[in-house]
């Protein structure tokens, strides 16, 4: 599938901030020191962009969007094809990139990677696929046209825990549909979750102007972003709570804009007593502690069956015991570092929490640094800090359901609503079951964890608004406009 250039040297300067098609000093008095979360090196020193510069990137997109949605849907698909090409000679250093800024063990930051060509590659198609509609009219000599245009400029604003991936499938899609971008990468990964699609995109040829990576604090521009004139969409990618702060701005300030948001998680993992045990335990492990729990739709709340309740837990913490903790660079380490010291913080306050409301921990161990090994909990209760809230970290706790019914009660009783699974060994057992969830997403005898360019991703209840991924993401990023042809003169009634 891809090759890995050598002759290619790699990209620097990823102290500069991708402005109006230059790579630009940020000008304001704050920088953010990028860290690598395992062992505190700094990457990179990045001085932040003002307010000024943010107007300047709206400028920017405003001022090149309308020539390139006119350019022909193979023009935006080339680029998009050339975007692909390069992620895949640069796949090593990309990697590196994902390893050493957010966290990623070798294992995720592939899995990233290759989420991130796939929705490239699906992208590249929507230039050909997009399409209007002839709907017939109740009024004599009229027709109806429904035209699909771009929306104009689009606001992106993506979360650390996958970086490259998270953003590319909002901007890889926005640009291929004719749309321009002024993106905000999160703090901790400014480079994976923006500055290094940016040279990607230039390297592939997009136009100047259209793709803008401003970095910069919450406080100077991160509601200027989401207020400004400009945007017509704001994309949002993180937690619930910042979350609801971008749809008060994009819809109480003066101007209205669309927005799709792609919030907290705290998916269920049901196991009812005819699953394949084993099979379950696996999945509950990979899907639980794949980038140390840090994924929106990562396993936060398993559920057990009583009658293999005890089982699955002694074959659990089994399992769980013989996963390598630790540097993520090295091949066959499953739980790397968190992403930063708060994030470490919240976890040590969840780890006390859920002592204080008596879940039993059968697994702990040292934190060290960044590094918090996996911890199990048991007989917890779906009232318990651990089931409520979303835990973000490879904390988990195992809760005991009395029958299937119970089962799903207690994986319907949160506010989230984004993805969730169920094993069992009964295929129409498990259909019924995951049509019983209120969930975006749901994977009958899998993880949680699951994406695919072609299908759609979004939740609902307090996981946000909107779909992503082929035909729905389509939809997303452009508008509709219906057009009306009068081909005879209509009688009006005065
Ligand atoms: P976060 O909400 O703290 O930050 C997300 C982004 O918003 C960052 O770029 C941040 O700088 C920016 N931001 C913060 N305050 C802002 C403001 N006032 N105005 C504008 N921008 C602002 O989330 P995070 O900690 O980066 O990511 C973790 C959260 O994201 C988790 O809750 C996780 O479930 C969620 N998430 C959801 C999905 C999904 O697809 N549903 C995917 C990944 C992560």
């Amino acid at each position: 599938m891809s090759t890995n250039n050598t002759t290619t040297s790699a990209y620097t300067d990823f102290h500069l901030q991708f402005i109006a098609g230059e790579w630009q000093t940020g000008k304001d008095d704050s920088s953010n020191t990028n860290t690598n979360p395992y062992n505190g090196d700094t990457l990179v020193e990045i001085q932040q962009a003002t307010k000024d510069q943010l107007n300047e990137a709206y400028d920017a997109a405003s001022q090149t969007q309308e020539a390139w949605a006119k350019q022909t849907p193979a023009t935006r698909a080339a680029v998009l094809y050339k975007v692909v090409n390069i992620l895949d000679q640069r796949q090593e250093e990309i990697v590196d990139w994902l390893i050493k800024e957010s966290g990623s063990t070798r294992i995720k930051a592939m899995v990233e990677f290759s989420a991130t060509r796939a929705i490239t590659l699906e992208a590249a198609t929507f230039p050909n696929r997009v399409h209007g509609e002839i709907r017939p009219s109740n009024t004599p000599g009229k027709e109806n046209f429904i035209y699909r245009e771009p929306i104009g400029v689009v606001a992106v604003i993506s979360p650390w825990n996958f970086p490259l991936h998270l953003t590319q499938r909002s901007i890889a899609p926005a640009l291929a549909l004719g749309n321009a971008v002024v993106l905000k990468p999160a703090s901790d990964t400014p480079v994976t979750g923006g500055l290094l699609l940016a040279k990607v995109f230039e390297e592939a040829g997009l136009p100047k102007g259209l793709l803008n990576v401003v970095v910069g604090s919450g406080s100077e521009i991160g509601d200027a972003i989401v207020e400004h004139k400009a945007p017509s969409l704001v994309s949002f990618t993180g937690s619930t709570s910042v979350g609801k702060h971008i749809g008060e701005l994009a819809n109480g300030g003066e101007y209205i804009k669309q927005v799709a948001l792609e919030l907290g998680g705290n998916s269920p993992f049901v196991v009812l007593k005819d699953a394949d045990i084993e099979q379950a335990v696996k999945a509950a492990a990979f899907g639980k502690f794949l980038h140390q729990g840090q994924i929106c739709i990562a396993i936060n709340r398993v559920i057990v069956e009583d009658e293999i309740y005890d089982d699955f837990v002694e074959r659990f913490l089994a399992h769980v015991k013989t996963l390598n903790v630790g540097d993520p660079n090295k091949q066959d380490t499953a739980v790397g570092p968190i992403i930063n010291a708060k994030q470490v913080k919240s976890l040590k306050e969840k780890i006390a929490k859920a002592q204080e409301e008596g879940a039993k921990m059968i697994l702990s161990g040292e934190i060290q640094g960044q590094v918090v090994p996996p911890h199990i909990f048991t007989e917890v209760t779906r009232e318990m800090d651990l089931s409520r809230n979303e835990v973000f970290g490879p904390l988990v706790g195992i809760i005991r359901a009395k029958d299937e019914d119970d089962a799903l009660s207690i994986a319907n009783d949160s506010m989230y609503g984004l993805s969730s699974a169920v094993f069992t060994a009964d295929m129409q057992k498990g259909l019924r079951f995951a049509r019983g969830i209120r969930a975006g997403m749901t994977h009958i005898n899998d993880i949680s964890v699951n994406d695919e360019s072609n299908t759609p991703f979004g939740g609902e209840k307090n996981s946000g608004i909107g779909r992503f991924n082929g035909e729905w993401v389509l939809e997303e990023f452009t508008r509709t406009h219906w057009i009306s042809m009068q081909n005879e003169p209509r009688e009006y009634p005065f």
